[in-house]
């Protein structure tokens, strides 16, 4: 990729994602196959007047040896100077960058239980770190970058050079970086959102009504109270910043019990190494009660039953079907993308910016509200073309809100 766009790709991480202010430190979470990339934005976060920029590297191949040799104790420790790293940082109000490029599959041999069992015990000593990010007391911001053999399931038919180039091209592309001025570009691309943000904010629905012909049939209660959000945040310290590059997004959060019915995923779930495919959940009064997978059933299994919160819900968002993402008709097998290609729900925790003074309350009063809490927060696909959603308000009312995948509404 050429070096200017790849600059152009730093600013707009750098200036838009986590609005860098001067003097502020940068953690960026990277893969070691995307480094030359980490260094881009490293170059660009300095230039815009960091303190200092530390980089948290990570390997993916050296993680599955690990899985697959290590004795099995291990999977249940989490090192206190590996907390201590992330909270250190956070104390000091950084600002977070993180790369999510992963191999898609790498992980399908390694035991589900080994990964699990990590993932808890690491959720778990970072909660307080993850909770921190989640109230956006610190910006923070999630962005991609190809690496060959994410690339590769991604364009199979594609030379591996061929498959990374494409896949920067889509990637480029859906996050405006080829515009004349993308910080701008962002800046138009949340209005636009707002329209939709705003309309739903009003209409104060108490309900939604998901319906397609893959089977979902569900009843979302919304909290009163509840927030539709979407395109940019705004920290606690009052900096805009943009969590996800890409995102086409609105959101709010489920009342965590008021929750019925049968979901349909609409598109692969890639967790931890591993895809979970053509997976459905029955939910009664929030819980999942019932669940199925033609593929990756431990893996889905596993995430389920997390914890107390992992089978409920946490995020309902809303994605047209005609969306620039979904228009590229490319299936990333990365959350990233796959998201803002299509409506989605998440299991675990909800977002507490999400209801009216939530940053403010406690973990019992987020309960009573109906605010999920959980070690996980996990995306997962159900929109169609023909997904029909109906807003359902406390008189009874109701108003169509997607008919054929797309917003009934327009503006
Ligand atoms: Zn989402
Ligand atoms: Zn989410």
């Amino acid at each position: 990729m050429e070096q200017t766009r790849l600059v152009k790709y730093a600013d707009l991480i750098i200036k838009a994602g986590i609005n860098l202010q001067e003097n502020q430190t940068v953690v960026i979470s990277s893969p070691i196959e995307t480094a030359g990339f980490a260094r881009v934005l490293s170059e660009a976060a300095y230039d815009k007047g960091a303190r200092e920029v530390v980089i948290d590297w990570n390997d993916e191949l050296s993680k599955r040896i690990r899985y697959m040799k290590a004795p099995s104790e291990i999977f249940d420790e989490y090192p206190e100077w590996k907390k201590q790293f992330y909270q250190f940082y956070a104390d000091g109000g950084a600002a977070y960058i993180s790369i999510a490029a992963e191999d898609p599959e790498l992980m399908k041999e390694v035991d589900p239980e080994r990964i699990m069992r990590a993932q808890k015990v690491a959720n778990k000593a970072n909660k307080k770190f993850r909770d921190r990010l989640m109230s956006n007391e610190n910006t923070w911001n999630v962005v991609s970058v190809p690496t060959v053999s994410w690339a590769k399931k991604v364009f199979p038919d594609l030379t591996q050079e061929k498959a990374v180039e494409s896949l920067w091209e889509a990637i480029l592309t859906s996050v405006r970086v080829d515009t004349s001025d993308p910080v701008r570009a962002w800046q138009e691309h949340k209005k636009n959102l707002e329209q939709a943000i705003d309309w739903l904010n009003k209409e104060r629905f108490q309900q939604l009504h998901f319906e397609n012909s893959l089977g979902t049939d569900l009843f979302i209660t919304l909290p009163k109270g509840h927030i539709w959000t979407g395109g940019a945040e705004v920290s606690q310290q009052g900096v805009d910043f943009i969590a996800n590059m890409p995102t086409e997004e609105v959101f709010t959060l489920p009342h965590k019990r008021g929750v019925n019915g049968k979901v349909v995923s609409s598109m692969p779930l890639q967790y931890n190494g591993n895809l979970i495919e053509n997976f459905s959940m029955i939910f009664e009064e929030g819980k999942i009660v019932d669940f199925s997978a033609e593929k990756g059933y431990e893996s889905l299994k596993g995430l389920i039953q997390t914890d107390a919160g992992s089978a409920y819900l946490g995020e309902v968002a809303l994605v047209p079907h005609d969306s620039p993402i979904s228009n590229t008709g490319i299936l990333f097998y990365n959350t990233l993308f796959d998201e803002n290609a299509s409506c989605h729900l998440a299991l675990g925790k909800a977002y507490p910016v999400c209801l009216e003074n939530g940053t403010a309350l406690g973990e019992t009063e987020l309960d009573k509200a109906g605010v999920n809490d959980s070690l996980i927060h996990e995306d997962f696909m159900i929109g169609t073309g023909d997904l029909t959603i109906t807003g359902i308000k406390e008189n009874g009312h109701q108003v169509p809100v997607f008919t054929k995948g797309n917003y009934a509404m327009k503006w």
